[in-house]
């Protein structure tokens, strides 16, 4: 059995990122950036008007008070979109937001500070030289690197793609992720329950919505009965997917065929089964494909186990696949509400916590029943505190770390 960090390192070395692929950027939407964007020309392309007003030569305003206005005459307008007039000594021009500066005037007067007569504008303030102008390239200037590769792409950066007319644009490929779900007592959605014995389905569908939001595409491989000719075929589903995840049969059980099949099958390297962690213990991890390039995860088939998996083992492979960098829920310090003990302490422990914002700090809540069946836990949860190995117990108002897989807990004002 090998520690969870130990793990967590192995699957990462063993975790490539997927190639590129084109998507217009109407799709591009929390994708990875897999090519620098470039300005195609600087911004703004030229020098435009601030403000709605006159475009004037700063000589000519020189001076200009309240009780002693200068008297321009206007000789155009200059709007966003148009060409301006020249404006020659003792002129001025309209000119409003956007409009180029026309050629001669330096300098913009708004409005607020002109009278018009007839085509007369009074002007009543000196302002400085170069006022209210937006400079050519102040934004950015054509050559300039806007977006470097790697970055995700929020809408800010769609709108800078967008103005430097990229209507595609590279980005990692998301890993295509094969669900298959064991277990002769397992139902999908909908199926007739006709025993006690029987379970339906979570795994199946927490594990789609995990891979979602992980940012990749799951697919549904099927349902498999714990016997060899349906776990034979099933497991050829995968055979088009990056990532294959098998839930349940992983155990010690006489009926825990999963390892055994994927190497015949799939002909899968199978490269650490069990992690001291709890729960999650029977984890399998192995390579697959061609080029050693594809992941296996043989997730615990508790459901609980399940999603505590995905979140800290499963999830960053995943986003590294997706050319993420920052790959790991992110882990802050909270102090226990009440007290949390174990019997036995060999393994790191994630215990399902509710945390809240409080009076300037975090507190986490460990839910009263921490079997790894309970999935009700993971719906009061938000987070898991860790317990380490060789830790028997928290106290009350003890600090722990606690890694965050929901981060909607803070306690937000509103305006
Ligand atoms: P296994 O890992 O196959 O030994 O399953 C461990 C426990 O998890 C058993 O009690 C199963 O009934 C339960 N279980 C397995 N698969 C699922 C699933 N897809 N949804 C909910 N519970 C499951
Ligand atoms: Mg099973």
């Amino acid at each position: 059995m090998i520690k969870f960090r130990e793990a967590l390192k192995i699957i990462l070395e063993n975790t490539k990122v997927l190639g590129k692929e084109k998507v217009m950027i109407t799709d591009a939407l929390n994708k990875i950036l897999a090519e620098d964007i470039v300005a195609d020309r600087g911004n703004p392309p030229a020098d435009n008007s601030g403000m709605d007003g006159f475009a004037v030569r700063y000589e000519d305003i020189k001076g200009a008070y309240e009780d002693a206005p200068k008297v321009l005459e206007i000789v155009g307008e200059a709007k966003a979109g148009g060409n301006p007039p020249k404006v020659e000594k003792g002129k001025a021009s309209y000119i409003f937001t956007g409009g180029l500066i026309p050629e001669g005037a330096d300098t913009v007067i708004q409005k607020e500070l002109t009278k018009v007569e007839g085509n007369k504008v009074f002007i009543f303030k000196e302002l400085k030289k170069g006022a209210n102008i937006r400079r050519q390239g102040e934004d950015y200037k054509k050559g300039d690197i806007l977006i470097k590769r790697g970055k995700k792409l929020r809408p800010s950066e769609i709108g800078i793609l967008a103005s430097v007319n990229k209507g595609s644009v590279y980005v990692y490929q998301s890993p295509r992720v094969c669900i298959l779900t064991t277990g002769d007592e397992i139902l999908d959605i909908c199926e007739p329950i006709i025993s006690d014995a029987q379970i339906r389905t979570s795994n199946t569908y927490s594990l789609y919505a995990q891979v979602l939001e992980a940012g990749g595409i799951p697919v549904i491989g099927g349902f498999v009965k714990d016997n060899p000719e349906d776990i034979r075929e099933k497991l050829l589903n995968a055979k088009n997917c990056d990532v294959l995840i098998t839930s349940g049969g992983v155990s010690m059980g006489e009926y825990d065929l999963i390892k055994d099949f994927v190497q015949e099958v799939l002909n899968v390297e199978i490269i650490f089964w069990k992690v001291a962690q709890k729960p999650g213990k029977p984890l399998v991890f192995g390579v697959w494909g061609e080029n050693r390039e594809k992941l296996f995860f043989g997730l615990p088939g508790n459901p609980v186990a399940s999603m505590v998996v995905f979140e800290n083992l499963v999830k960053p492979a995943l986003r590294k696949m997706r050319g993420e960098t920052k790959i790991f829920n992110p882990i802050i310090k909270a102090k226990l509400t009440k007290d949390y003990k174990r019997k036995k302490a060999e393994r790191l422990e994630f215990v399902r916590v509710s945390v809240e914002y409080k009076d300037g700090e975090f507190l986490a809540t460990p839910f009263d029943k921490q079997g790894s069946n309970i999935l009700t836990g993971m719906v009061f949860a938000n987070g898991f505190a860790l317990i380490d190995i060789n830790t028997y117990e928290k106290k009350e108002g003890e600090e722990v770390e606690v890694v965050i897989f929901d981060r909607e807990f803070l306690d937000r004002k509103t305006f």
